[in-house]
């Protein structure tokens, strides 16, 4: 007998990069930090058969989504270390490529995540039609 969980919640599901319509499938084939094709998606859902690729261009609003809380990071690190921790500039702009080298695909693969929840509302029935 299939035993019901509880449905994850709409951070969670955006964190853990998961389908926006069934919260279960994975958006991503692979693990951020897998050494190959960290960026690859299926093109539909394995779990609700939602489409990845809703339309041409549709993930070019997530470099929006990425430019803009990637911007407000930069200028709260920056900022912080400099007045909080007392950094010198060229050590907070040094801290501060790294960590955006380091998480390069982390913050693409969110910002997809978060633009996709934007658009595709959870709908759970679905889910359970398609089986
Ligand atoms: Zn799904």
């Amino acid at each position: 007998m299939e035993k019901h969980k509880k449905p994850r919640g709409l951070w969670a599901s955006i964190i853990y990069m998961k389908c926006p319509r069934c919260r279960e499938g994975n958006l991503f084939e692979k693990p951020t930090f897998a050494y190959s094709e960290p960026t690859k998606m299926p093109e539909s859902c394995e779990v609700c058969g939602q489409n990845f690729m809703p339309e041409p261009g549709f993930w070019f609003g997530a470099m929006f989504i990425s430019y803009i809380w990637t911007a407000w990071f930069c200028l709260f690190f920056v900022g912080g270390g400099i007045m909080f921790l007392g950094m010198s500039v060229n050590a907070a702009f040094g801290l501060l490529i790294l960590m955006c080298a380091i998480f390069f695909f982390w913050i693409f693969r969110i910002s997809r995540s978060i633009w996709i929840h934007i658009y595709v509302k959870y709908d759970p029935e679905k889910r359970r039609t398609l089986r």
